[in-house]
C-alpha cells in the first residue's frame, strides 16, 4: 500500500528537524567553549594573583614584612598568606570557605560548598634564608557559574521557541510552495470531470518551475483538444462523404423498384449503383490507407535510400499513363541524392503530387506537362512538382491540404477525388520534420515544394 504522507508535512518536519539539530549543536558547542574559556581565564587570573603577591611580601630574620601595596583581594581573588607550618599570617578567610582545606602546591583544587564553588591555588615560596611562606588564592566561581546558568536558561527558552518558529515557518513556506500544485490538481479535476478541453490550468504570476509545469500541461491539453476536434471533424466528414453515394444508390433502387421496367432500364440502374459502390469502395480504401499510416506515426521506418534513382524510375512508370492523357512527365533530378526517410511514404508523396498534376491538367492544350525536380543543399532536400494545369485560386491554396477539401465540388460525383491526397502528403512530410508549400495561379499552373531534412 502507498503511504499517505503529504510533501508539505514531510518538508515541514524535515525543516524543523534540521533547525533543531543545528541549534542544539551550536548551543552545546557554545556552552562547552564558554565553560572552557571561563575556566582558563579564572585559573590564569588566580595563578598570576598568587605569583605576584610574593613581590609584596618580604621575609627576613623571622619577620614577615608585607608591603602596603599588598592587596588581599585582587580581581576577585582572595589572597591568604600562611606560614610554613600552615598558620594563617595575613588575610581573612572568606565566610563559608572551609578553612581546614590542606595546602598543596602545584595544582588547582576545586571545592564545592553549599553556597559556592571555590577554585583554589596554593604556592610555596622559599626565600634566600631558606625559609618559606605559603600564599593561597581563592576564587569564588559564582560569576562564571552564574553566566553559564544564564546561558543555559536562554537556550532552554530559545530552543522551544526556535522549534515552534521552525515548524510554523516550514509549514508556511511549503504551503505557499504547494498551493499552486493543489490549484492545478483542482483545475485538472474540473477539466477531467467537466470533460471540457477548452479550459486551461491557471498560470502562476512568477516564471518558476510550477509555471513551466502548467505551461507544459496546458500545451498538452491544447493538443488533446485539437486532436479530439479533428477526430470529430474527421468522422463527420467521413459520414458526410459516405452519405452522398449511398443516397444515390438508395434513390436509384427506390426509383427502379417503383414499377416494372424494361431490361435496359434495370441495366442502367445497376451501372449507376455499381459506379457509386466503386467510388465508395475506393474512398474507404484511401481512408484505410491514411489511418494505417497515421497509426504508424510513432514508427516511421527511416532508412537511407537512393532518392534520385527511385524518383527517376517513378518518372518512367508514370510517363506511360500520363502520355495516354496527353501529359509529358519531365524529370530534373540531381543524380545520387540519398535521404534517410520512410521510403514507401516518400514515394507516395511524389506519386500523389505527380498524379494530381496529371489529374488537374488543362484539357485544351497540347503541351501539358508535369515536372519533378529534386535538388539538395548540405542538410536539406527539395522536391518540387510543377505543372501547367488549371491552377488553384489563392483562397483555396491554404485549404487544399485539409482532409476532404476539394476545389471543384462537382468532381465529387465522378472519379476518385475525395480531397484526401494532399492531406496525406502533408501528414507524411510533417512526420519527417519537413514542410510543404504551394504556389499557383489559376489558368497557369501550380508548384508544390516539399522540403525535407536529410537526416
Ligand atoms: P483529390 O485530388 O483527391 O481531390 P487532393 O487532396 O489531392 O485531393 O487535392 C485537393 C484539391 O486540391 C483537389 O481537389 C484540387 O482541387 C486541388 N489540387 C490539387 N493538386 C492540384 C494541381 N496540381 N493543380 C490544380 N489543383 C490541384
Amino acid at each position: 500500500m502507498m503511504k499517505n504522507s503529504s510533501i508539505k508535512k514531510r518538508v515541514t518536519l524535515y525543516y524543523a528537524f534540521v533547525m533543531i539539530s543545528i541549534t542544539l549543536i551550536i548551543s552545546l558547542l557554545l556552552s562547552f567553549s564558554i565553560e572552557r574559556q571561563i575556566s582558563v581565564i579564572t585559573k590564569d587570573t588566580l595563578m598570576k594573583a598568587v605569583q605576584n603577591s610574593f613581590e609584596d611580601i618580604e621575609y627576613e630574620n623571622q619577620i614577615i614584612e608585607i608591603d602596603n601595596d599588598f592587596d588581599a583581594y585582587v580581581k576577585g581573588v582572595t589572597l591568604l598568606v600562611y606560614s610554613e607550618s600552615g598558620n594563617l599570617v595575613k588575610g581573612s578567610v572568606p565566610t563559608d570557605f572551609p578553612s581546614y582545606t590542606p595546602l598543596s602546591t602545584g595544582d588547582y583544587q576545586e571545592l564545592e560548598t553549599d553556597e559556592h564553588i571555590w577554585l583554589i591555588y596554593d604556592q610555596f615560596h622559599t626565600y634566600e634564608n631558606g625559609q618559606g611562606l605559603w600564599v593561597r588564592g581563592i576564587y569564588a566561581m559564582d560569576d562564571a557559574t552564574d553566566t553559564l546558568a544564564a546561558l543555559r536558561r536562554i537556550l532552554n527558552f530559545t530552543l522551544p521557541v526556535i522549534l515552534i518558529v521552525a515548524i510554523l515557518a516550514g509549514h508556511r513556506i511549503t504551503k505557499r510552495a504547494f498551493d499552486p500544485v493543489i490549484e492545478i490538481t483542482e483545475a485538472a479535476n474540473s477539466i477531467n470531470y467537466g470533460q471540457d478541453l477548452s479550459k486551461r490550468l491557471p498560470q502562476s504570476q512568477t516564471k518558476d518551475e510550477i509555471y513551466d509545469l502548467t505551461e507544459t500541461l496546458n500545451n498538452m491539453i491544447g493538443r488533446l483538444d485539437e486532436a479530439f476536434k479533428a477526430e470529430k471533424h474527421f468522422s463527420s466528414d467521413v459520414s458526410h462523404e459516405l452519405k452522398t453515394p449511398l443516397a444515390v444508390i438508395l434513390a436509384e433502387c427506390e426509383y427502379i423498384l417503383q414499377q416494372d421496367r424494361e431490361a435496359n432500364e434495370y441495366k442502367e440502374s445497376l451501372e449507376t449503383i455499381q459506379a457509386q459502390t466503386q467510388r465508395t469502395m475506393s474512398m474507404v480504401q484511401q481512408l484505410l490507407q491514411i489511418s494505417r499510416s497515421i497509426n504508424k506515426e510513432n514508427a516511421i521506418e527511416k532508412e537511407v535510400f537512393p532518392l534520385s534513382m527511385l524518383a527517376e524510375s517513378l518518372v518512367e512508370e508514370l510517363s506511360i499513363v500520363a502520355e495516354e492523357q496527353g501529359v509529358q512527365i519531365i524529370g530534373e533530378i540531381e543524380p545520387d541524392i540519398e535521404i534517410s526517410a520512410d521510403e514507401t511514404l516518400i514515394m507516395r508523396v511524389m506519386m500523389n503530387l505527380m498524379t494530381n498534376g496529371i489529374k488537374y491538367r488543362k484539357q485544351d492544350i497540347d503541351n501539358a506537362y508535369v515536372k519533378i525536380s529534386i535538388k539538395q543543399t548540405n542538410n536539406q532536400i527539395f522536391i518540387s512538382v510543377s505543372d501547367n494545369g488549371i491552377g488553384i485560386a489563392e483562397e483555396d491554396q491554404a485549404n487544399v491540404f485539409r482532409r476532404f477539401y476539394k476545389v471543384d465540388k462537382s468532381r465529387n460525383r465522378q472519379g476518385e477525388s475525395f480531397g484526401l491526397g494532399l492531406a496525406m502528403v502533408k501528414w507524411i512530410v510533417e512526420a519527417h520534420d519537413g514542410s510543404i508549400s504551394v504556389e499557383s495561379r489559376v489558368g497557369e499552373g501550380s508548384t508544390f515544394t516539399v522540403t525535407l531534412p536529410k537526416e
